[in-house]
């Protein structure tokens, strides 16, 4: 189905068009026509499902029909759990909404508030924000929020895990009764779903993908390594695959910021992303590894959350997550919109407890692949018993290791290699 087919305006197609996307993804063709009807919208798709132009697209045409918002007001307003998320979705709508005549914000905390204050003043159609700094905003009288005629929730179960239900809340009771709600969210909970009972009105429920599934075009390995050796083994893989970007997932800021020094001692060229990080220091970071500059982004799960990155190739979770659900969350960033992925798991011992829950939780079992030169000393780990192998067919990763037989895979200073290299703390 094209595009046109979903009663999107010329101007918008055009827009779409010009970013190279001929037909609408899943997500997009189901939550559009709807959307453009005025309807409450309870979706469930994650990051990579093009769920951000599914609402944005709509918003536009929407409010591109309505009046134009007065000075400190706004018309619609999208809440996002953080900032990163926030510049991207606002990005989408600058995209999406070039041809039109539509004034739009983005405010987040971290940076100064001042231009914030003097960009609302003038009054924007479309504001996006995290709901601290718009709170913040609030309280200044910066932003009047009663001329409110659409909201979105983008990555509600994100907000609600990092605890801004409260802030929420309060926003709910600032804006119209009247007015339209669209909530997106990867996985509904007990507590979204008791968000969305107050919020919205007969919604129209969307599913793209089922609960806590995994997708198809990501092929995932597990390699078994004793967690001293990650650092090397993590080394090794970049080099001998030659890879050209990755997004690494560790548990921990201090183990990031380590992880990122240990790299560099093997001219490998990282950055660390996480909660400690100055809002410029976060900005830099993902541009650089945007644009090539850096290619290993390591990341905790926070900072990662949102992070749009176009068909990332690999994903590493240097540690495993100690919420299973994570694990879809983390691997989601790779194989977006029809590209296949791949998503390796270093998993030591220690770990063996989170991998089978993970692999209970995706009701698959994640093909184990032997690195030559990294194999702990202790027995391989077995998958969970009462699981049925899904996915025997899966080939093993692209850029993966050589075979046992080939080279030796040591390019890394084993001096470097002492007992200490854990990834703990924090
Ligand atoms: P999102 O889930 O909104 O973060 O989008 C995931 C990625 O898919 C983004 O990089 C978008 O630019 C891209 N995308 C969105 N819609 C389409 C489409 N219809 N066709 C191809 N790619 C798309």
């Amino acid at each position: 189905m094209p595009f046109e087919a979903l009663g999107l305006s010329k101007p918008l197609i055009t827009a779409v068009h010009a970013k190279g996307y001929i037909t609408p993804t899943p997500i997009q063709t189901e939550v559009i026509p709807p959307a453009l009807r005025g309807l409450d919208i309870m979706a469930s798709a994650q990051t990579g499902t093009g769920k951000t132009a599914g609402f944005t697209l709509p918003l536009l045409q929407r409010l591109n029909e309505k009046a134009r918002a007065k000075s400190t007001h706004a018309l619609a307003l999208v809440l996002t759990p953080t900032r990163e998320l926030a510049a991207q979705v606002h990005q989408s709508v600058l995209d999406y909404g070039k041809l039109l005549k539509l004034r739009s914000a983005v405010v987040f905390g971290g940076v100064n508030i001042g231009p914030q204050i003097r960009q609302l003043s003038h009054g924007a159609e479309i504001v996006v924000a995290t709901p601290g700094r718009l709170l913040d905003l609030y309280q200044q009288k910066a932003i009047n929020l009663s001329q409110i005629e659409i909201l979105v929730l983008d990555e509600a179960d994100r907000m609600l895990d990092m605890g801004f239900i409260h802030d929420i809340k309060k926003i709910l009771n600032l804006l119209p009764k009247k007015r339209q709600n669209l909530l997106f969210s990867a996985t509904f909970s007990n507590e979204i779903r008791t968000l969305a009972k107050g919020l919205l009105h007969n919604p129209v429920e969307i599913s793209v993908a089922a609960r806590n599934s995994t997708v198809t075009a990501i092929e995932q390995v597990v390699h078994c390594v004793e967690q001293p050796h990650k650092a090397q083994l993590l080394s090794h893989l970049i080099r001998e695959g030659a890879w050209q970007q990755a997004l690494v997932f560790s548990r921990t800021k201090h183990g990031a910021n380590k992880l990122v020094k240990l790299l560099a001692l093997d001219n490998i060229h990282a950055a660390a992303l996480h909660g400690n990080k100055s809002q410029s220091q976060r900005t830099k970071a993902l541009q650089d590894f945007k644009n090539g500059a850096v290619k290993i982004l390591v990341a905790t799960d926070i900072a990662a959350r949102g992070l749009d990155i176009e068909q990332l190739p690999q994903i590493v979770n240097f540690d495993l997550p100690n919420v299973p659900e994570d694990y879809v969350h983390r691997i989601g960033r790779t194989g977006r919109a029809g590209a296949t992925g791949h998503a390796i798991s270093f998993v030591s011992m220690e770990e063996t407890r989170l991998l089978r829950d993970i692999e209970r939780l995706i009701k698959q079992t994640i093909k184990r692949e032997k690195v030559e030169g990294f194999q702990p000393k202790t027995q391989p780990i077995a998958p969970a018993k009462p699981l049925v192998t899904k996915n025997n067919s899966l080939k093993p990763a692209r850029n993966s290791p050589r075979p046992s037989g080939s080279r030796p895979p040591h390019s890394y200073n084993s001096k470097r290699n002492t007992g200490n290299r854990t990834e703990k703390g924090s």
